[in-house]
């Protein structure tokens, strides 16, 4: 996947115009600050870390959700164990209810604040998969069935992003409402 910060720079390039539209791409890279030094980015959240950039939208007691600091769509969550996990097969009983729980909550809240026609979600397990972070993560994303393809968005006519910070702000307040259990 391409980062989408680096799509921004690309459409925002090529199409001037539609700068004020577009998120600014400096504005997401100063968000996101530079990869940090750290053994692994979730324990690190997992643990309020304050070298890792801090974007989680709701806790248990055994997992986080997190908005995703590259996302795919706006609204693009992760769910994840606090503990280090890489396999999945390592996760308890208890721990797959509070997983599911928190999934099925997550396309809750996302339903309603975006409005999606699907969803992706799932996770990759080592290297081969794709997954660029070995701590075990489930992805949400946010679908719509007219999405824009690859060249209308570097011809800079479509939307790509949403501030991180706000979706993060919204999507927090949306957990705190959301029924407990
Ligand atoms: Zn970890």
């Amino acid at each position: 996947m391409v980062a989408p910060g680096r799509i921004f720079a690309e459409a925002t390039a090529l199409n001037p115009r539609h700068h004020q539209h577009l998120f600014v791409p400096s504005k997401l890279a100063y968000i996101r600050g530079k990869r940090p030094r750290v053994k692994c980015i979730l324990c690190s959240v997992a643990r309020g870390d304050k070298k890792v950039t801090p974007l989680v939208a709701h806790e248990t007691p055994g997992f986080l959700v997190t908005v995703n600091l590259y996302p795919y769509n706006p609204g693009h969550l992760m769910v994840f164990p606090r503990r280090h996990v890489e396999d999945f097969r390592e996760l308890g009983s208890a721990e797959g209810l509070e997983l599911n729980r928190l999934l099925a909550l997550s396309l809750d809240i996302l339903q309603k604040h975006y409005s999606p026609h699907g969803f992706n979600l799932g996770c990759n397990m080592g290297a081969a998969s794709g997954a660029s972070i070995e701590h075990l993560h489930f992805h949400v994303v946010p679908r719509y069935s007219r999405e824009k393809s690859f060249m209308d968005i570097i011809s800079g006519t479509r939307i790509f992003a949403e501030d991180p910070k706000k979706a993060l702000r919204a999507l927090r307040k949306a957990f705190q409402k959301a029924p407990k259990g």
